[in-house]
């Protein structure tokens, strides 16, 4: 009869056989619109992977308005009514104070944000460099360290998160500086409170178109299908997910 101690290999052997690899996603959420795929769906078809080009920033329009320089966040507020995530170094970190959102609020805009996931590599799928960039308040789009990091495909960087993959995964690795340029626009509502045309996005991730005039079903929610609720223009926010994201060169053109 073997021994104990000889029958753990054995044991590690079937165990790490047995076991299915890490889960991305979800098999038990709704279904999104169409049908096809559910929200979160862990057999969507992952976004290729490309390399982008090097760092390039669109120069700041004379009319764009500021929304972060690298030094203040007195465009921001937060909670107590304060923001209160780290600046240093001409950037600005999430730092577990909660979300932060601008005091103004925008429709449908144009919108330059720079974006850095943690230089320390930490956690995997959607734990890793998460934060995001909701637009109204209410529709975001993902921000995720989604280097050598697989996730669901509806919660990849660049997404409208649990609702459309980016066509492309263009991430740059931990620490590097990354761009997007977002074109919104806003939803329309009718005199009774019904969407006549629903939110719109166009994304260049790193300078690469990644959502082209993608509609959002609806607000933005986790395992659930978003839906729509009438309302008028909101804040830009910026998501505390707990991870160490760091955020510079912020400005908009209100279109
Ligand atoms: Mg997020």
């Amino acid at each position: 009869m073997r021994s104990t101690a000889a029958l753990i290999p054995l044991l590690f052997a079937v165990l790490t056989t047995a076991l299915p690899a890490q889960k991305l996603g979800y098999d038990d959420t709704p279904f999104l619109p169409g049908g096809k795929w559910r929200v979160h769906d862990s057999k969507r078809p992952q976004p290729p992977v490309m390399e982008p080009g090097p760092f390039v920033a669109l120069p700041r329009p004379k009319d764009a308005i500021v929304l972060f320089d690298g030094t203040d966040l007195s465009k921001w507020t937060g909670r107590n009514d304060k923001a209160s995530w780290k600046t240093e170094s001409g950037y600005m970190e999430v730092n577990r104070t909660g979300e932060i959102r601008t005091r103004d609020n925008f429709g449908s805009c144009q919108l330059h944000v720079e974006w850095a996931s943690p230089t320390k590599v930490k956690g995997n799928s959607q734990g890793r460099g998460n934060s995001g960039v909701f637009l109204m308040g209410r529709y975001e789009i993902q921000v995720l360290d989604c280097y050598e990091n697989q996730t669901y495909p509806d919660g990849q960087a660049a997404s409208l998160y649990g609702q459309e993959p980016p066509s492309l995964n263009v991430c740059r690795g931990p620490g590097q500086w990354q761009t997007y340029d977002i074109f919104f626009a806003a939803p329309r509502f009718d005199d009774q409170k019904k969407l006549v045309s629903p939110a719109r996005v166009t994304i260049l991730h790193n300078g690469i178109i990644v959502q082209n005039n993608a509609a959002f079903i609806g607000s933005t929610t986790h395992k659930r299908v978003g839906k729509y609720g009438a309302h008028g223009p909101g804040p830009i926010k910026l998501q505390d997910h707990g991870n160490p994201v760091r955020f510079r060169n912020i400005w908009i053109r209100k279109l």
